[in-house]
């Protein structure tokens, strides 16, 4: 690996130095200006350079990936930061403008503020805990991106704090609080993207979670897009080796290093790098497990995904979800109806074999839980989708089958109503779903 591969980041700021620039219409050039005013962006010398097929703009994949688009606002939102921009609007009435346009883009789906657990009365930010298995943590370092993907609404638990001396002490935090809750078998980092944090700081997280104390911990889970959007993180970033290291430890501790990697299009998988990143990554004795959202002008065709599926397992790689994107941000521009998602993910699946089924999709994650279509069939005369829990706030609701009216339009599952006339879905009914979770309420 060469010199290349010093990072470089492109924001609103400086992606006009870019000599691919050249290739964008005037158009395009305003509707970065603009949407990139809303939703964040950023993109990187190996995301540009590597990735984005500068000769298929706008419609490439990966450039709509992280490329702001004129219609992932809704002409109105548009049309406001246009004018403000135009006007030179004053730097206050400017920033409510767009904070109010971010606050109707739904930033905080799926009721993530209620998942936060607490400890004697204190809410531990930076920790979320919906399931009884798994906790959620929030490294500080670690909530920020290599580079943004414009489907992703981050932009709440963005964190500008960045000093070791925080991390101890959030550390310290979740520490604590695992040790306490001896039903919780897996830690997964997320963000963000964790490994934006050194390797450093993800050591004061994850080492001491290796000792006697923590056995009941099993599997230490590490959610990251840096294989896709910076595999040089893993080959010659200066701390690459000592990551390398940690995720050894890990494993020589008796633990799993699961490294569930964020992959949207086979593209992300077709270059020098991330292959030899793939193979750094398994030569420690990690797993790496793959997921996606399904979306529209990215990776909306079963072959996509048949594709993506195929190439991760001739890496060695364990197709783990496909995800309907979520009721945030850009949706609307990505959105694909439960409907169509369904039956991509059915001819995709049908198309593999045996040992890249192991993904499960396409699942939303809603407030309820991780809810699965399973199907789409015709029951007692009425056309209805077949539902059930992969994740559930109560354990006890996973796995049971449920019915949806059909509707071919729905993205969401706040869209769907109940099938066979009935006033609610089965968990709404007597409270099954709890209100106090996070006092083992459900959990005992
Ligand atoms: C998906 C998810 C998990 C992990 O679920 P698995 O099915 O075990 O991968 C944990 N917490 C939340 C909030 C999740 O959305
Ligand atoms: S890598 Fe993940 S957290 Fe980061 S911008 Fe993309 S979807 Fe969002």
């Amino acid at each position: 690996m060469t010199q290349e591969n010093r990072y470089r980041a492109y924001t609103l700021r400086n992606y006009k130095e870019l000599p691919q620039i050249k290739n964008l219409s005037p158009e395009e050039i305003e509707a970065i200006e603009v949407v990139g005013r809303v939703l964040p962006f950023k993109a990187n010398n190996y995301v540009v350079n590597e990735l984005i097929d500068w000769n298929n703009i706008p419609d490439d994949p990966m450039f709509t990936l992280t490329f702001p688009r004129k219609e992932m606002l809704s002409p109105s939102h548009y049309n406001q930061v246009l004018k403000m921009l135009d006007m030179d609007t004053r730097d206050d009435v400017y920033k409510e403008k767009i904070n109010k346009i971010r606050l109707k883009l739904n930033p905080n789906p799926a009721g993530q503020k209620q998942n936060v657990p607490t400890m004697t009365g204190d809410k531990l930010h930076g920790m979320q805990h919906k399931y009884r298995e798994t906790v959620l943590f929030f490294p500080s370092q670690g909530q920020t991106c290599h580079a943004y993907c414009t489907f992703c609404f981050r932009w709440p638990q963005f964190s500008g704090m960045s000093d070791l001396k925080f991390a101890m002490k959030e550390a310290d935090l979740l520490h604590k609080y695992l040790k306490r809750k001896k039903k919780v078998t897996d830690v997964l980092f997320t963000g963000g993207d964790p490994l934006t944090a050194s390797a450093k700081a993800l050591s004061s997280y994850i080492e001491p979670l290796l000792t006697e104390e923590f056995a009941h911990i099993r599997t230490i889970r590490i959610g990251s897009k840096a294989l896709s959007y910076w595999p040089y993180r893993f080959l010659t970033d200066k701390d690459a080796d000592n990551l390398i290291e940690l995720f050894e430890k890990v494993n020589k501790a008796g633990k799993n290093l699961a490294y569930q990697a964020h992959f949207n299009h086979p593209k992300e998988l077709s270059t020098e790098a991330v292959k030899l990143a793939i193979e750094r990554i398994q030569n420690t004795g990690a797993q790496i497990r793959t997921q996606s959202p399904l979306l529209r002008k990215i990776n909306n065709h079963p072959d996509i995904w048949a594709e993506m599926w195929k190439k991760q397992v001739d890496l060695g790689c364990i197709p783990y979800y496909m995800f309907v994107a979520r009721d945030t941000g850009s949706k609307a521009f990505f959105e694909v109806p439960l409907d169509k998602a369904w039956d991509i993910f059915r001819k995709a699946y049908s198309s593999v074999s045996g040992i890249a089924r192991t993904v499960r999709g396409p699942s939303m994650s809603a407030f309820p839980g991780k809810v699965i279509i399973t199907g789409v069939t015709e029951m007692k005369g009425e056309k209805v989708f077949v539902l059930k829990f992969l994740q559930c706030r109560n354990p006890k609701l996973v796995g049971i089958p449920f019915f949806a009216k059909h509707d071919p339009k729905a993205t969401w599952l706040d869209q769907l109503k109940p099938a066979f006339g009935e006033s609610e879905f089965f968990y709404e009914k007597e409270n099954l779903l709890g209100k106090k979770v996070e006092e083992d309420v459900l959990w005992e």
